[in-house]
């Protein structure tokens, strides 16, 4: 799940000042976690703490969305999932924002099997987006993240995406200059996804998130999650990235790494 987070850091800092090539630094000082790496981790340490289990797994991600979304509280939320950060009684409130997506990694990491990454995700995802296409943008990084751990090759993890979540019927270089800031779950997994479709290397499929503009952070942490899962992460670029995430954050990344 390091991946999502590598990708959210390079992203953020295009999010709103969209790049639309492949040639840029990875690193800068103004690049930062933003929600996309928070709730990463929240979904991550509410896993370790349902002790993997799909029926504990809604309350424990609600606690820990609520602590780590309190803790960090202008790291780039959208309205109404900011508004259910800080409820008292937090519903899912049919959400199909690429929120849903963009946390779902260390489920497609942990899960042991195809029935278990559903469960999973269904459980951390419907707490707050509970509209089919949240849950479909969600089963489908974890999905991808799953096949690719599994030895799935490129060829057989597209297959499935489009064969059970999104007919993906465009190329980068189609819709590079065209493409824009889209929210939702469907309108920018399949680009995220193609992102890693068309990559040769981890850094490659961030290159190619962030080359087509639009929520840069997210798309970014999405093909980062599915990257990492494929190819493994650098250790260099590991090492940059870790120098952005402060000490809570370091140690739930830690503990993840201990049990994983
Ligand atoms: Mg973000």
């Amino acid at each position: 799940m390091f991946g999502a987070i590598i990708g959210d850091i390079v992203g953020s800092r295009f999010e709103f000042h969209n790049h639309r090539d492949k040639e840029f630094e990875l690193f800068a000082p103004a690049c930062q976690p933003t929600d996309d790496s928070v709730m990463t981790l929240a979904v991550a340490a509410a896993l370790m703490e349902a002790g993997w289990a799909a029926d504990a797994l809604g309350p424990c991600a609600v606690r820990w969305m609520q602590e780590l979304g309190r803790r960090y509280p202008d790291c780039g939320y959208g309205g109404r999932f900011y508004h259910w950060v800080f409820s008292d009684a937090p519903r899912p409130y049919r959400s199909w924002g690429n929120g849903a997506a963009m946390r779902i990694s260390p489920v497609g990491f942990r899960a042991r099997s195809e029935a278990e990454v559903k469960a999973l995700s269904r459980a951390v995802t419907a707490v707050s987006h509970d509209h089919p296409e949240g849950l479909k943008g969600a089963e489908a990084v974890a999905m991808a993240i799953f096949l690719a751990r599994s030895g799935a090759d490129m060829a057989a993890i597209r297959k499935r995406v489009e064969r059970d979540y999104y007919h993906i019927d465009f190329t980068l270089d189609e819709i590079r200059s065209s493409y824009r800031f889209d929210e939702s779950c469907q309108g920018s997994v399949p680009q995220a996804l193609e992102a890693f479709f068309e990559s040769v290397s981890f850094e490659d499929a961030i290159r190619n998130a962030i080359s087509i503009g639009g929520d840069s952070d997210t798309l970014a942490a999405i093909a980062g999650g599915v990257a990492e899962a494929y190819y493994g992460v650098p250790e260099d670029i590991a090492g940059e990235a870790e120098r952005y995430l402060d000490e809570v954050q370091r140690d739930i990344l830690e503990r993840w790494r201990e049990k994983t």
